[in-house]
């Protein structure tokens, strides 16, 4: 697979931020790379558009070999966009499509396969090669950048995860019920927490950041106050 996303060229801090879904993170990552004048990468998205892809060439989910080959022929590019990053599928636009709820429910089961994420964490290291990145995930202090200068780990109660799904999807037009979304994300929860090396879990080094009942303002100049010490 070629390096489709060249690694930045800003110099500063690698700031690592990992939770679960829902918790804010990519909210928060994507404001405080903003005020640092850093790059937001998003690694979420990237396993999103692996999803999308293999649903829309139906590959069988369940086949990690077969995973692995699609993403060692796909190219996920990611673009610095008005509202977070824009990204790309083989050169194709999908920045709205990864977004669906199908994509939500498959993409932790893609996710796992590690074949798929030795592509994934490869064009991630190199992006973060020269600082300057708020780089956000679930295995990015853990695995991804353990020589982080900053981690956090951001998280939230799962009631208050869900509601803001709710809220982001009805957004978008889709009416979706708390009880599905709190079993989505229960679900989603307990795959990422079992990934192996690439778990989602809360280093000792990390800083953590619970996001519920705070407001965005709050919670954002904590991390400035962390990142300006760091
Ligand atoms: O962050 P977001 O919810 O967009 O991530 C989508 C999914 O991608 C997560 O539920 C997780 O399964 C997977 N993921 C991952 N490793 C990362 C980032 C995301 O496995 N570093």
């Amino acid at each position: 697979m070629t390096l489709c996303n060249p690694p930045n060229q800003a110099l500063g801090l690698s700031i690592a931020m990992d939770g679960p879904a829902g918790a804010g993170k990519s909210t928060l990552a994507k404001l405080l790379a903003e005020r640092l004048g850093y790059l937001y990468v998003d690694t979420g998205a990237m396993y999103r558009a692996l999803a999308l892809k293999a649903l829309r060439t139906g590959i069988d989910l369940t086949n990690d070999a077969a995973l692995t080959d699609m993403a060692g022929q796909t190219c996920v590019r990611l673009e610095r966009g008005i509202l977070g990053n824009r990204v790309f599928l083989d050169e194709q636009e999908v920045t709205r499509d990864i977004r669906e709820p199908e994509i939500e429910r498959v993409v932790s089961r893609v996710s796992a396969a590690m074949g798929l994420r030795r592509y994934m964490v490869e064009q991630q290291r190199q992006i973060a090669r020269k600082g300057g990145v708020v780089m956000d995930g679930r295995d990015i202090g853990s695995y991804v950048l353990p020589n982080a200068d900053v981690k956090f780990f951001v998280t939230a109660s799962l009631e208050e995860r869900a509601r803001r799904r709710q809220e982001q999807q009805a957004a978008k037009g889709h009416d979706i019920p708390l009880n599905e979304l709190l079993a989505d994300i229960a679900a989603r929860d307990e795959q990422d927490r079992n990934k192996g090396e690439h778990s989602l879990i809360q280093t000792p080094d990390a800083i953590l950041i619970d996001t519920t009942d705070r407001s965005v303002d709050d919670v954002m100049a904590e991390l400035l106050s962390h990142c300006r010490r760091g």
